[in-house]
């Protein structure tokens, strides 16, 4: 892990500004605080989520309800904290009622975010659940399909491995899912001891098994799990 040079705190902390001042999409009007992400800006991890939820909208805060709870929990259990990860949304600001984030207000946000992984080049980025799988990923498949498995990549002209997991949110009331999150991160020490991808090569064989197959399910929102 490169220490952050100042250049790129200066740069981070210019476009948490430009964040906090977005009018791009129509859910400024809506949201009470623009949530830019936070956390160690030279990790090796990166979370995405999919957007602000109700008491992130409040605080400004990514993951501060009920799944950052459990987020942090998993990051306990492989010895990390909140503060060593860095951790970012899709949607830099909650859509109404926790709706599915919009092609437009993804597009408007995405170069917010592809600002940060230019910024802090991590090793690894976790895209928790399909939204931030499928923007990072650039493909389609569901994140049933994909999770737990690393993807070497390249964003924003900088090498990579995508590892997709179940969102905490969807996971925190659907038990089968909750331990095929467990499981995955579990996984998550041995891919972050990788060397890092070089120039979208496949992961060294072996290196992180990949998960027992898992059934396709719906993902249920986090508004139908009663959580924001
Ligand atoms: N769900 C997300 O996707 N992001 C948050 O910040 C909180 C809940």
């Amino acid at each position: 892990m490169a220490p952050a040079t100042d250049d790129d705190l200066a740069a981070l902390a210019a476009l948490r500004a430009e964040v906090e001042a977005c009018t791009l999409c129509d859910l400024h009007a809506t949201r009470t605080k623009a949530v830019p992400g936070e956390g160690d800006p030279a990790s090796d991890l990166m979370f995405v989520g999919e957007a602000p939820g109700y008491h992130e909208d409040q605080q400004g805060r990514p993951f501060v309800g009920q799944a950052g709870k459990l987020l942090e929990q998993l990051l306990a259990s492989i010895g990390l904290t909140r503060e060593q990860v860095f951790i970012a949304n899709v949607l830099k600001s909650r859509p109404p009622n926790n709706r599915d984030p919009r092609p437009e207000e993804i597009a408007a946000c995405q170069p917010y975010l592809w600002r940060q992984i230019e910024l802090i080049k991590p090793k690894v980025i976790c895209t928790l659940g399909n939204h931030a799988t499928k923007l990072l990923t650039g493909d389609p498949a569901g994140i049933t399909r994909v999770h737990g498995r690393p993807q070497a990549t390249a964003i924003a002209g900088h090498s990579l491995y995508l590892y997709p997991i179940f969102h905490p949110a969807a996971a925190l009331y659907t038990p089968a899912m909750l331990t095929t999150l467990k499981e995955d991160f579990r996984r998550l020490p041995e891919l972050l001891a990788q060397a890092a991808p070089e120039d979208g090569a496949p992961p060294p064989a072996g290196a992180v098994p990949a998960p027992a197959a898992t059934p396709d399910a719906p993902l249920a929102k986090p508004e139908q799990l009663g959580l924001f």
